[in-house]
């Protein structure tokens, strides 16, 4: 049973002053979220490491699975520690290592090193070369392929002796919260977890808002929407979620307006009330599940009139990406199946048959003066009344 594991990140960009404040940002995700496995893990960074001892008793698929959300881990792997770096514990903790830690003693191999130190009396092909003979000797079944080895056993001579042979890719990216908050604007579809996945991995953190349309749709849409807010917090970190009341001002504009323009309408109030709460929830952008020509409301056209309503930067993590694409995504994420679950979704309620494709900005700006008369009092209300749930 390993007793810890060792992370790696990628060092690109993360010089100076930088460095230190990502590391500390990884650190704290890290035993944040393995410590919500209620046991105490020790995470603690070394020379452009992160290790995490771990207690007696964890869970350790549990612990790999986690590891396995935090974004800025590169690759990690579970180690065999030996509390020394005296040449004889080091050989020795080799081969208690291959003695404990493979079921079988038939396999060709291949030595890597590391030294934290490089004043440590051997140089690291040397550890190599040592360590490799020191194992052939002692397991007649071992031979060493420089070329195409079965096995590859890693030793980090650093304050201790880390030595590892499986190394488990990570989910890349950056700790999430040291780039600062979006505010996602969620629905029950496929593309915006998605979204909100991809933004979170540049190490955004994430508050979530969601337009729901009672009666028209359901309890069940909505809980949709918090269940997809969980499914994407595993990576993304805790979520607040932001349930706006969208009903009198779809209706408003479903009654007002031409029926053509309803979706590019409606979806520039969406943009202005998200905005709004952006602003309170101190976040530096919007971003939306968009991606170019999927729909009328994602023309370049379309994408042009419902930025227009923004001051913030809107980001689409998703714009160039096939419809395909973004299914493997949210298959690997596990946000799919929730996704094409089938309920309501409150643009779909009030779309026109025949949707413009090619809106012009001075047309729907036109059109919203129809509005004027009420539409500040209900976006008002809209906020005002809001729900927010936190999604953790
Ligand atoms: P999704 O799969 O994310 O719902 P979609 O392909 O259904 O996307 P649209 O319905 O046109 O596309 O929505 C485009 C984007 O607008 C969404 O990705 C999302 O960011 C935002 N959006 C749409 N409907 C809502 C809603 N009810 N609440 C919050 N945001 C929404
Ligand atoms: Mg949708």
């Amino acid at each position: 049973m390993y007793k810890a594991f060792l992370l790696k990140y990628n060092e690109i960009g993360l010089k100076g002053k930088n460095r230190n404040y990502f590391e500390g940002c990884l650190v704290n995700n890290v035993r944040n979220t393995l410590n919500k496995q209620g046991v105490d893990f020790h995470v603690y960074r070394e020379q452009g490491r992160v290790f995490v001892e771990c207690p007696d008793g964890y869970d350790y698929d549990d612990a790999v699975e986690a590891l396995g959300t935090i974004f800025g881990i590169q690759g990690y792997a579970p180690v065999y520690v030996v509390d020394s770096t005296e040449w004889e514990d080091v050989k020795k903790g080799a081969v208690d290592f291959v003695k404990d830690y493979f079921d079988d003693h038939n396999f060709t191999f291949k030595c890597f090193a590391k030294r934290g130190d490089k004043s440590y009396f051997k140089t690291s092909p040397e550890i190599c070369a040592d360590i490799g003979e020191v194992l052939l000797d002692d397991f007649p079944g071992l031979r060493v392929d420089v070329h195409n080895p079965e096995k590859s056993i890693t030793i980090e001579v650093r304050n201790k002796t880390y030595i590892f042979t499986d190394y488990i890719k990570g989910p890349g990216g950056m700790p999430v919260g040291c780039n600062g908050k979006a505010m996602l604007l969620l629905s029950g579809g496929i593309d915006s977890p998605v979204a909100g996945y991809m933004i979170s991995k540049r190490g955004v953190s994430i508050d979530a808002t969601y337009f729901h349309a009672p009666p028209y749709t359901s309890e069940r849409a909505k809980q949709k929407v918090v269940d997809l807010a969980k499914i994407i917090s595993r990576y993304t970190g805790a979520i607040n979620l932001h349930v706006v009341n969208f009903t009198d001002i779809q209706m408003y504009i479903y009654q007002t307006c031409p029926h053509e323009e309803l979706t590019v309408i409606m979806r520039r109030y969406m943009m202005r009330i998200a905005e709004k709460i952006a602003e309170k929830a101190n976040c530096l952008a919007l971003v939306t599940g968009e991606s170019i020509g999927q729909v009328a409301s994602q023309t370049m056209q379309s994408l042009n009139c419902t930025n227009a309503v923004c001051k913030m930067p809107v980001f689409r993590p998703l714009i160039a990406f096939d419809k395909d694409d973004i299914i493997a995504i949210s298959e690997k994420i596990g946000s799919y199946e929730t996704s094409v679950l089938p309920f309501e979704d409150c643009c779909t309620i009030f779309v026109a048959k025949h949707p413009v494709t090619k809106p012009e900005l001075s047309q729907i700006e036109k059109s919203e003066k129809l509005l004027a008369e009420k539409i500040d009092e209900m976006v008002q209300t809209a906020l005002d009344t809001r729900e927010v749930i936190h999604v953790k």
